[in-house]
């Protein structure tokens, strides 16, 4: 397990035998084809119907910089508004101190059972199963989060974590995992939609704990803002007596107005839509309107280490709208199970290592092609290929291979002397058929690489004679 919670769910098999698995699995890949291919055309629309689309992405970075050069001073202006309206904030370091803190007031309810808003935050801390060994039960409200949880599956994607699932198989895990479902339960989606929103409404109904994440904390107000679609998050940010926010401290926002810019750029980037169906924003407690105990979990776990990296700092920038996701070739070949961690896709192979340490995570910036797709669209510009060389060049100096080195240094020998190197392009032709046989360990870098045929003369020779 990695140094940070559960944020990599398992170091071992790597990125690599994981993808090789995933491209075996014909059914898998096509329900990753259909969903990614329609979000995809989706945003690409409402994207180019907004002409300053190219503006919005500059103040989005803009604003999300500002808060991290001046993340100290935020976050404490954040914590002063926020207590002042009734909220309790509490500061955890890692996972284990944020399951802690939420398991603990938990108890203090008195309560076993609780709701819960989709969260990426509690999912990368693991808070459902620790909250299980604390004899709590969670559950999870979001349609494909509760297809997740009831599957006894891991999210395979950051806005849709059942996109690897198609409508037959969500038909089965509902007859076979839900005791409420109806028995002659069809594959229609508003049969399966039915289903889901009849069970969740009796839990709505009896629960009086919920615990949620946040898209937005803004430092201005002290208030939280939860983007949905489904209407689910709503229902358990206003109706329990005790609201628990687990927020990374990366989330915060100077003011309110500042989101004027993030809810365009989000329901465009994420779902494909103008807006996000429901925006609930709620700020410490009010008197006769919702939640009367309201606790914020500011969670660190690896953001400040995510900090330290000059050039990878700008991956906390994320809003997690997945669009990266969506136009990635290896995402779409491979889901995101194949990445083993909480943080799928191209922002995956980047936040996951510089939030654990490249050491814990070495082969994750690997698992891209580096064609910039993702940077194009994503909507607060995060340079992911940048950050994938520069994490490249961190995992292959943490953990150095010395026939790579040896390889290398020959090269650079080679290289530096005209006559050596002249030898050296002579012999190429003798390296292309070693290419095709080269023996193990050799043999796992020249599989899938390929060398290209050597120029039939050198050019100083063609010089010389001409
Ligand atoms: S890196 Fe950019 S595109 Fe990817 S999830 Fe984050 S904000 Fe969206």
């Amino acid at each position: 397990m990695s140094s940070s919670g559960d944020l990599i769910w398992t170091d071992d098999p790597p990125f690599a035998e994981n993808a090789s698995r995933s491209l075996g699995d014909a059914q898998l890949r096509r329900n990753l084809r259909n969903a990614t291919a329609t979000i995809r055309n989706r945003r690409a629309g409402l994207v180019a119907e907004t002409p300053d689309w190219q503006e919005l992405r500059h103040a989005g970075a803009a604003i999300k910089d500002d808060v991290l050069h001046h993340l100290d001073r935020y976050l404490t202006e954040f914590e002063r508004n926020a207590t002042a309206r009734g909220a309790q904030v509490h500061w955890a370091n890692d996972a284990d101190e944020a399951n802690h803190i939420v398991a603990g007031l938990i108890e203090q309810t008195g309560h076993t059972e609780v709701i819960k808003v989709k969260s990426m935050a509690t999912q990368e801390i693991g808070l459902v199963d620790a909250l299980a060994r604390q004899q709590i039960r969670a559950h999870e409200t979001d349609l494909a989060e509760l297809i997740i949880q009831l599957s006894h599956d891991k999210p395979s994607h950051i806005v849709v974590p059942a996109l690897h699932r198609n409508r037959a198989e969500i038909r089965e895990i509902f007859a076979k995992h839900m005791p409420d479902a109806p028995t002659d339960l069809t594959d229609d989606p508003h049969a399966l939609a039915e289903a889901a929103r009849l069970h969740l409404r009796r839990l709505f109904l009896k629960t009086k704990t919920a615990i949620s994440g946040a898209n937005f904390a803004i430092a201005e107000t002290g208030g939280l803002l939860v983007a949905e679609s489904e209407g689910n998050g709503r229902m358990c940010l206003t109706l329990p007596d005790t609201l628990i926010s687990v927020v990374g401290i990366e989330k915060l926002i100077p003011t309110f107005s500042d989101l004027e810019v993030f809810l365009q750029l989000l329901p465009r980037s994420a779902t494909g839509e103008r807006m996000n169906p429901y925006n609930s924003v709620w700020t410490g407690v009010t008197e006769g309107d919702g939640p009367k105990d309201v606790h914020i979990v500011l969670l660190d776990n690896g953001r400040t280490r995510a900090l330290a990296d000059t050039i990878g700092r700008q991956a906390l920038r994320c809003i997690r709208c997945a669009a990266c996701l969506n136009v990635c070739p290896v995402y779409e070949r491979t889901g995101g199970h194949a990445y083993g961690s909480t943080y799928p896709g191209p922002i995956g192979a980047i936040l996951t290592p510089l939030m654990v340490g490249v050491e814990h995570a070495p082969q994750l910036p690997f698992a891209s092609s580096l064609c910039g797709a993702c940077y194009e669209v994503c909507p607060v510009e995060i340079d992911i290929p940048t950050v994938l060389v520069k994490l490249r060049h961190d995992a292959v100096k943490a953990k150095r291979h010395k026939a790579e080195d040896a390889t290398f240094a020959v090269a650079a020998k080679a290289m530096r002397g005209r006559r050596r190197w002249t030898a050296a392009l002579k012999s190429a032709k003798l390296m292309r058929f070693v290419r095709h046989s080269a023996p193990p360990p050799l043999s796992r870098w020249t599989r899938t690489r390929d060398l290209p045929a050597p120029p039939a003369e050198p050019f100083r020779k063609w010089w010389s004679e001409r």
